[in-house]
């Protein structure tokens, strides 16, 4: 699984945005490895640095310095819906007749091709088959014809889908969330100016203060001069649809999300997981990164009811075996998980081992990973997942696998638990994950779990009354 993508946006009063950016996509660099890329804006023109690659490496000192202004937007990608390839990567720019205009996107549309077709009806010409460009051009196309907010509000009433969204026109940066709120976007207050981002952990790396969650369907405006911002709430929707995903495995520990630090919902999470399926074994282990606030909410809760069970790490992560890793052969692509994981033997030899993660996505990590175990020279090996099985696909921007590929889609957890080959396997519930987050299933993304999801997605159920707009050849109202 892989985060889709992360976004940012900064005005300051009088000092240069580009480094504040530059550090910003550092903090948000889990969200996306494929392309980083920074648009500023001096009050004259924009400046851009876009490129394929991590932020370490697409930008120097030189390239930094040519970024002029003290406005400007970031973003980092990991492919979605278009291309691998540069024309994707963004902030997409372009220049229009009332002016130029920038634009980073976390999220996926699912309406896409009904508006690109209707503006290329109307003679817009597109470089690249991301949905990105699509709301460039129809933001551009309402600008022509409206003031900043109107515009904005013209394109929301027109997409459908899942947006977190940084945009510049001229030197105004401003941010919006989809109605629905189904990926993140905070506001942050730097002391000489405001920034927009996907994580509040950006907003710490600048040293600034979280000021609060954008909320579903709001646009802020940032001043241009670092001042201060405006806030507009331009569409309400009847739920929220968050994505629960975000707290579980992609986002990082250190970031709140809609009112959440990820740390304390994982912890919980791990609670709820020993309440629900605890079972009582010698020792309790993460599966590094992720499973390991998991594991520590897990073992206090064990601990809590009586359990002589000890918390340790018996799996030591790799750091620098990257994705250029190269497997040519099967049995290599096999041993690329001991690259990757190395069992702390002292740790599970002779003893009974519950392993906590936070997913099972395909299964074969899960199996190789209780097999480690097992040669390792643990007694027996028992699998505690962190969220409900995944038995369907993401559209909302989460690369993700097809329903054939993910185990859970055609087999029941007792199948699942024969194929990794685990003495006792269990997951968490929807409703313990809603009671973490202080939410309701209505409230939530819940797509991959339950196959329906909060927008209307061509061929799959939805779980509630949403409906696509009708995109006609005309302006939508106001
Ligand atoms: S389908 Fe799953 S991963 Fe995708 S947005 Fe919904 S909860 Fe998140």
């Amino acid at each position: 699984m892989h985060e889709k993508c992360g976004v940012v946006g900064i005005s300051l009063e009088d000092r240069s945005a580009a480094r504040p950016l530059y550090y910003s996509l550092y903090a948000l660099q889990h969200r996306g490895q494929e392309s980083a890329g920074i648009v500023t804006h001096d009050g004259f023109q924009q400046h851009s640095h876009v490129e394929m690659g991590l932020v370490g490496d697409v930008f120097d000192e030189d390239d930094l310095a040519q970024l002029n202004g003290s406005n400007g937007i970031g973003h980092v990608r990991y492919p979605t819906a278009g291309s691998v390839n540069a024309c994707c990567a963004q902030p997409f720019s372009v220049s229009f007749k009332s002016g130029s205009l920038g634009l980073s996107h976390n999220g996926n549309l699912v309406n896409t091709p009904d508006i690109r077709s209707e503006l290329a009806d109307l003679g817009h010409a597109f470089t690249s088959d991301g949905d990105t460009e699509v709301i460039a051009h129809d933001l551009a196309r309402n600008l022509l014809e409206s003031d900043l907010v109107r515009a904005v509000k013209r394109t929301m009433n027109r997409i459908h889908g899942s947006y977190s969204l940084t945009i510049m026109h001229d030197d105004t940066v401003l941010g919006v969330r989809d109605p629905q709120g189904n990926r993140p976007l905070c506001i942050g207050d730097l002391g000489d100016g405001y920034v927009l981002a996907s994580e509040s952990a950006a907003i710490d790396t600048l040293d600034g203060e979280l000021v609060r969650d954008v909320q579903p369907g709001e646009l802020v405006v940032l001043h241009p001069d670092g001042t201060g911002y405006d806030t507009y709430q331009l569409v309400d929707a009847d739920s929220t649809a968050h994505c629960f995903f975000e707290h579980v495995y992609f986002a990082r520990p250190d970031s709140n999300i809609d009112e959440k630090l990820v740390y304390d919902v994982r912890r919980e999470l791990g609670r709820k997981l020993y309440e629900e399926n605890g079972i009582d074994t010698d020792v309790v282990l993460p599966v590094p990164d992720s499973g390991r606030a998991f594991a520590s909410g897990y073992a206090d809760a064990a601990q809590d009811a009586g359990a002589d069970v000890d918390f340790a790490e018996g799996l030591m992560k790799n750091r620098y075996v990257g994705r250029t890793f190269i497997m040519p052969t099967q049995d290599e692509r096999e041993r690329a998980v001991r690259l990757k994981l190395n069992p702390i033997k002292n740790t599970v030899e002779g003893k009974s081992v519950t392993l906590i993660d936070d997913s099972i996505v395909r299964g074969t990590t899960s199996t190789q990973l209780v097999q480690l175990m097992r040669d390792a020279g643990a007694e027996e090996v028992h699998v505690r997942i962190g969220a409900p099985p995944i038995i369907a696909p993401c559209y909302m921007g989460i690369d993700m696998a097809s329903r054939e590929e993910l185990i859970a889609a055609d087999k029941s957890i007792e199948e699942i638990r024969e194929e990794i080959k685990a003495d006792s396997l269990s997951y968490l519930s929807i409703d313990a994950i809603a009671d973490a987050l202080d939410s309701t299933r209505g409230d939530l993304c819940l797509g991959c779990v339950t196959g329906e999801y909060p927008y209307d997605i061509e061929d799959e159920a939805t779980d509630r009354e949403v409906n696509r707009p009708t995109i006609e050849p005309s302006p939508a109202d106001d």
